[in-house]
């Protein structure tokens, strides 16, 4: 599934394709990509004569911004855009078309059909499902070392959940946990309220660089990611751990392990990841 930087990529690519075009109309081959409104027809109607104004991005969801009319577009496992003219043969597992009265095309392609798209009222679409509960922006000046303690340090659970979980920080998924948790030398099973103020600083500055890193090197391509130009990203060459099991760790050598932190293939170097020791003595007093 694409992460921050991935959307993040998608967003400017397609910022710089469709920035100003005017939509005549809109054919919904899968109306289950439609989630709102619910009928496919009113949600091709509602886009007629509208001009796509800017591409935004909150957390892993596509914000087009139109005037009078806002879509929330979300890629889910493997769905792409593309900008195409109208002559040219139109690929399977093309679910909706965007027809500009230029004579170009948006498309968007999804193997998986998981993709979703929603209309609202400008503002509106921040108010409600599917973009109403997300946390903040990691990328964003909001977003401090304070900020993430705050949010976190009381919580009792493990910090890959935690970090997965959209309503705290939004954009983080499987491949930048791992390599925020490594980058910062914290281990993923750690709970959140056993770090100590040093550690959220380094999982703070962990968390900016991964991301800033991966957005400037256009994501990652893993499975089928491209921007919407069909182009691959390529941070996946400066992976730590992710997808690195077995293989030594770069910082001391080790071997970076594979585990399954709650339900997620979990990388980890247990000798720069360290797990503290379970204090038996406190469970024994109680
Ligand atoms: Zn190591």
């Amino acid at each position: 599934m694409p992460e921050l930087p991935e959307v993040e990529t998608v967003r400017r690519t397609l910022n710089e394709l469709v920035a100003g075009k005017r939509i005549q109309s809109v054919t919904v081959h899968l109306p289950r990509i439609i989630q709102r409104p619910e009928e496919p027809e009113l949600f091709a109607a509602a886009l007629e004569g509208r001009t796509i104004q800017t591409v935004e991005r909150r957390g892993k969801f596509l914000r087009v911004l139109m005037d009078g009319l806002v879509m929330v577009s979300h890629l889910r496992m493997e769905g792409r855009y593309g900008v195409y003219k109208q002559e040219e043969p139109v690929e399977k597992h093309t679910h909706v078309i965007f027809h500009f009265d230029d004579g170009t095309e948006l498309r968007y392609k999804d193997v998986r059909q998981f993709g979703t798209m929603h209309l609202f009222e400008p503002g509106d679409e921040l108010l409600k499902p599917p973009l109403n509960k997300l946390g903040i922006e990691p990328l964003s000046d909001e977003f401090t070392a304070a900020v993430l303690r705050k949010l976190l340090a009381k919580k009792t659970t493990r910090l890959k959940p935690l970090l997965l979980n959209q309503e705290y920080v939004v954009g983080l998924g499987n491949i930048y946990v791992d390599e925020a948790l490594f980058l910062a030398g914290i281990h993923p099973e750690r709970t959140a309220d056993s770090l100590k103020t040093k550690e959220w600083e380094l999982l703070y500055e962990a968390i900016r660089i991964t991301l800033g890193k991966a957005v400037e090197a256009g994501g990652s391509s893993i499975k089928s990611y491209v921007n919407g130009q069909g182009e691959m990203g390529m941070f996946q060459h400066q992976f730590s751990v992710y997808g690195r099991q077995n293989q030594p760790c770069n910082r001391c050598g080790g071997s970076i392990e594979k585990s399954v932190v709650g339900g997620r293939g979990t990388h980890v170097c247990m000798a720069c990841q360290p797990l503290p020791r379970v204090r038996r003595n406190k469970a024994i007093a109680r």
